[in-house]
């Protein structure tokens, strides 16, 4: 695992809490933030926009990753997730299936995901931890091929 001082967990828990105030979800009302911390030390933050036609919908972790990944970042180190209905979350929000395997994309096994409640208040897992048994496309046998599937 990734050494991540306590500062920085508390520092990426606060940019998750702060930009969950912009989450666009007003027909679920589960609004999340997600602080991504890159290699490099910068940080990238994304909240849930939600939509009308429900399958447009985004989470706050794929945003801090589409933002990322656009501005030619693929190095990271840790994320921090903060996510509920009240204003202070009661509860600890964990990462969705969809974003587990965009984190698996770009991340290696030791990757740090936070959840957090409050800045101090947190649970701590790796990627592997989360997401055991990742799929990836070099881990299957051959190499797409334009062939039809048998
Ligand atoms: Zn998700």
């Amino acid at each position: 695992m990734a050494k991540l001082s306590e500062k920085k967990k508390k520092e990426l828990a606060a940019a998750a809490l702060e930009v969950r105030k912009r989450a666009y979800a007003p027909f679920s009302g589960h609004a999340v933030g997600a602080a991504l911390l890159a290699e490099d030390g910068s940080v990238f933050t994304g909240c849930n926009i939600e939509n009308s036609a429900y399958s447009p919908t985004i989470c706050a972790e794929r945003a801090a990753f589409a933002k990322a990944i656009s501005e030619g970042v693929r190095e990271f180190t840790a994320i921090a997730v903060a996510g509920g209905f009240e204003e202070v979350p009661e509860g600890y929000c964990a990462p969705c299936g969809v974003c587990r395997q965009v984190m698996a994309e770009f991340c290696g096994k030791g990757f740090i995901v936070l959840l957090a409640r409050t800045p101090e208040d947190r649970r701590e897992y790796t990627l592997e931890e989360i997401f055991p048994l990742a799929f990836k496309i070099e881990d299957t046998e051959g190499r797409p091929s334009g062939k039809e599937a048998p």
